[in-house]
């Protein structure tokens, strides 16, 4: 049975199978290392899983790095909420980061054009080219021309971190022609856009967000192509960045409230967007909710709902946001996103401080993920913690 509706995918994706098995959980499988029926076999086992296969009926799993059906059962319910054949998960966003851009390297494609803002940690690894990788920065209209026949990625995220920043999808996916795109879609989340959908080749998740939803694991995936998730299994059996079985079942059980958590907490974000809009302290309001022109245009073709994430402008600069940041009694002053409560960070300071002076996001910026809290005690707090700037 598949179905498109994403709250009904959200809560039976990856365990199809339960009713069969006779259990109503997903088991949890723990086993670093598997027994080998014979030398032979074992062997043609490892052969394939090292080169990013998936195994066959009955074969041996191995070893945990090479395959786990807990992980894999986590990647089979992503991949159908994203609307891609597989996906491979990672101990961390930054770790899916950095297989994928392994594996352009190690294709012989090392050049990389990125769409700024980025995460600041993709941003900061792309500047370094630690990896191996040459990067190119480019607004989406400069995309096209920056591909050379050495691109092995383009790489952007819509909304963007931290500044909400949208990008037409589709137009970066026919810039780039040849070249495969990769696009961070830990902000949207699958059920509110899936970049698949626009002929997007690899769609990034850190699962430390909305996916596992309670700030209390990390974890990346990215969903794509079986030609792609064989050659990110290789660079994961190989370089060992691996989801925990233990993290998998969270992931995978975080994903069957993801639906009504994204959604109450746009609901709530678009009542907070709204009355910041509004505060005589605040200079603007960065929220798809509150888009317009050709943003907007953005937002209803490619996205379901504005989300609960937004950034504010202080009217005092840097000196109110950071008062703002450290005032708040409820909302929690800590980086990180998509959980249940809402947290409040400065992002030139903490998430996005390795970003080149030029391309930081500005100082009087304050980046705010709404969680599940009434919209009124998240108000109440803003205005008791804005009332400090004054
Ligand atoms: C947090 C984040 C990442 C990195 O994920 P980790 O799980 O922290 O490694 C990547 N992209 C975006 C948009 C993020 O918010």
């Amino acid at each position: 049975m598949t179905t498109p509706d994403p709250h009904t995918l959200a809560v039976h994706a990856g365990r199809h199978d339960l009713t069969a098995l006779g259990v109503h959980a997903a088991p949890i499988d723990l086993s670093s290392t598997s027994p080998l029926p014979d030398v032979e076999a074992g062997g043609d086992a490892y052969e394939q899983l090292a080169g990013g296969g998936r195994p066959g009926e009955g074969q041996s799993h191995v070893y945990q790095r090479l395959w786990n059906p807990t992980v894999a059962r986590f990647e089979d319910a992503l991949a159908e909420l994203e609307h891609t054949d597989e996906a491979v998960a990672f101990a961390s966003g930054m770790a899916a980061v950095s297989a994928t851009l392994l594996a352009c390297v190690a294709a012989g494609k090392p050049h990389v054009v990125a769409v700024r803002p980025l995460y600041g940690g993709t941003d900061h690894l792309l500047g370094t080219g630690m990896l191996g990788t040459e990067v190119t920065w480019a607004t989406p209209e400069e995309v096209a021309g920056a591909i050379t026949d050495r691109t092995g990625l383009v790489v952007c995220e819509s909304p963007g971190n931290p500044t909400l920043d949208l990008v037409d999808l589709a137009a970066v996916v026919e810039a780039a022609g040849e070249a495969p795109v990769l696009v961070d879609n830990t902000f949207a989340t699958p059920i509110l856009q899936n970049p698949a959908d626009l002929g997007v080749d690899l769609v990034l998740h850190s699962l430390t967000k909305a996916i596992g939803g309670h700030g209390d694991l990390l974890g990346g995936a990215v969903a794509c192509s079986s030609e792609w998730a064989t050659r990110l299994r290789q660079v994961r059996a190989v370089t060992g960045g691996l989801l925990a079985p233990q993290v998998a079942y969270l992931a995978h059980r975080g994903l069957q409230t993801l639906a009504v958590r994204v959604e109450t907490a746009t609901r709530t974000a678009q009542e907070v967007a709204a009355w910041l809009d509004g505060h005589e302290a605040v200079a603007e309001v960065l929220y798809p909710g509150l888009a317009t022109g050709e943003d907007a245009e953005i937002v209803a073709r490619q996205m379901r709902g504005p989300g609960s994430m937004l950034a504010f402008r202080l009217q005092g600069g840097y000196e109110a946001a950071s008062r703002t940041a450290s005032a708040t009694q409820m909302i929690v002053h800590a980086v990180s996103l998509g959980g249940v409560d809402t947290l409040v960070q400065h992002p030139a300071a903490l998430t996005h401080r390795p970003v080149p002076a030029d391309a930081r996001p500005a100082a009087d910026v304050l980046r705010l993920s709404v969680g599940l809290e009434s919209a009124s005690d998240i108000i109440a707090d803003l205005e008791q913690s804005l009332a400090q700037t004054a």
